[in-house]
């Protein structure tokens, strides 16, 4: 491989996320990854920190995900779920069911997070369409959240940080109420609800749903929220008439000490979004799960089918390695590794509060995240991890971490002792 030709190619014609083509970020060229270790072209190892944005959850070139890729590549990679079924989309559905939230029993299967929480918000309002209120058509959500890049999931990001304030005058305006300040952990300020709870009450006749990720927002800040604001919100949406969507594409499998986030507040969503580590980091994948409720009160209304059938829905391959994934993630390894992660990074990085330029810590389940007072120079501070042998991408005044459940001993603490000197210097 010619490294500066392809670097220079990419830097020419291809688009990264969130970049711009004039001033595009430095981009490193991978030559391969295995377990926890992303290779370079130029032979350095990097120690990953991001699962590739939680998707990788059981590391790279995983040998029982590689199998059941190859085993099904053999059988076929594609087939239209229009009209077919196979064997993969049935017993990942049956591996699903095992573990999700009670009252959740019919899955969607979709092509990315962002289209899972398109199905879902569109589930919800053909539900109310369907029982006869058509008025109920907007989405509630909470400050600081992120749901995807497409249209009306952007219209639920933080009109602030979710990167999409530019198009703010062209989605459609839903209701924000208040992030919750009580943090994971502490006991929970009543007042905390005030503001969620006046925008359900006043506009429960509008409101098809409220969407929210339960207890960890990602993108949107890295925060994590007291379960009992979950859990007031899901008992008042249930007496207003409000439909609970879960996004639980970052947060599933294991990332939060639990399967599912919404465990935490003993709380089943109607409608649940679920992506990143249920596809092992292989090939885009995800799903909408609905309550019968939902699903058959969709198909009780006029038209009776529900409006959407994406050409990779139920992709083959695609289930297969989704298949195993959640396997995995049922498996006690997964649970014994994600304490195993989270009693490293509650250990080791609370020693960065002493340094001045970071403001707060904090840590739950396989999630350890630094605060700083200012927003950091992504570009330096990135160089500055890939000196250190790390993979670790910041954004805003957030350094943070989510690595692969299978990361070593000594590699995480390669990770986290790059955290530390990097957040010093800050
Ligand atoms: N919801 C949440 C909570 C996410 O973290 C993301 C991805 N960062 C999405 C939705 C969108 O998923 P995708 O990038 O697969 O479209």
């Amino acid at each position: 491989m010619n490294i500066e030709s392809l670097l220079q190619f990419d830097r020419e014609h291809l688009w990264h996320p969130y970049t711009s083509m004039t001033r595009p970020l430095k981009t490193y060229a991978v030559e391969s990854a295995k377990g926890a270790l992303i290779k370079l072209a130029d032979g350095r190892k990097l120690v990953d920190g991001m699962s590739s944005w939680w998707a990788a959850a059981y590391g790279y070139n995983n040998p029982r995900l590689n199998a059941a890729a190859k085993a099904q590549l053999e059988k076929m990679s594609h087939v239209m779920f229009g009209g077919l079924t196979h064997e993969g989309a049935v017993e990942l559905g049956r591996e699903l069911l095992k573990i999700a939230p009670a009252g959740l029993d019919k899955i969607f299967y979709c092509d990315s997070g962002s289209v899972s929480v398109e199905v879902a918000m569109k589930m919800a309002l053909q539900y109310w369409h369907a029982k006869g209120k058509s008025k109920k058509r907007s989405f509630a959500t909470i400050r600081g959240g992120y749901h995807g890049d497409t249209w009306h999931a952007m219209s639920v990001c933080d009109p602030v940080t979710g990167m999409h304030n530019i198009f703010s005058g062209a989605l459609s305006i839903q209701y924000f109420a208040d992030r919750p300040r009580t943090r994971f952990g502490e006991s929970f300020d009543e007042a905390d609800f005030d503001s969620l709870k006046g925008i359900i009450e006043k506009n429960a006749d509008v409101l098809a749903a409220l969407i929210l990720e339960p207890v960890v927002q990602g993108a949107g800040g890295m925060w994590f929220y007291s379960p009992e604001f979950l859990k007031q919100a899901a008992a008042l949406c249930r007496e207003k008439g409000v439909l609970l969507i879960a996004d639980e594409i970052a947060t599933g499998f294991m990332r939060t000490g639990k399967m599912f986030a919404c465990e935490w507040a003993g709380v089943s969503p109607d409608i649940m979004c679920i992506g990143k580590a249920i596809t092992g980091g292989y090939m885009s994948f995800a799903a909408t799960l609905a309550s019968s409720e939902v699903a058959l009160g969709i198909s009780g209304g006029i038209p009776s089918e529900f409006m959407h059938g994406p050409t990779f829905m139920a992709n083959p391959l695609a289930c297969a390695v989704a298949r195993e994934a959640v396997k995995m993630a049922c498996e006690p390894g997964t649970a014994a590794n994600v304490s195993r992660i989270e009693n490293h990074l509650r250990r080791v990085l609370p020693k960065a509060l002493s340094y001045g330029g970071v403001a707060d810590v904090r840590t739950l389940g396989a999630i350890g995240v630094i605060e700083t007072k200012k927003p950091v120079d992504m570009q330096t501070v990135q160089q500055a991890f890939v000196d250190r042998g790390v993979w670790v991408r910041p954004f805003g005044r957030l350094v943070y971490a989510m690595p692969p459940y299978i990361i070593e001993d000594a590699q995480l603490e390669k990770l986290t002792s790059a955290m530390l000197c990097v957040a010093k210097n800050l």
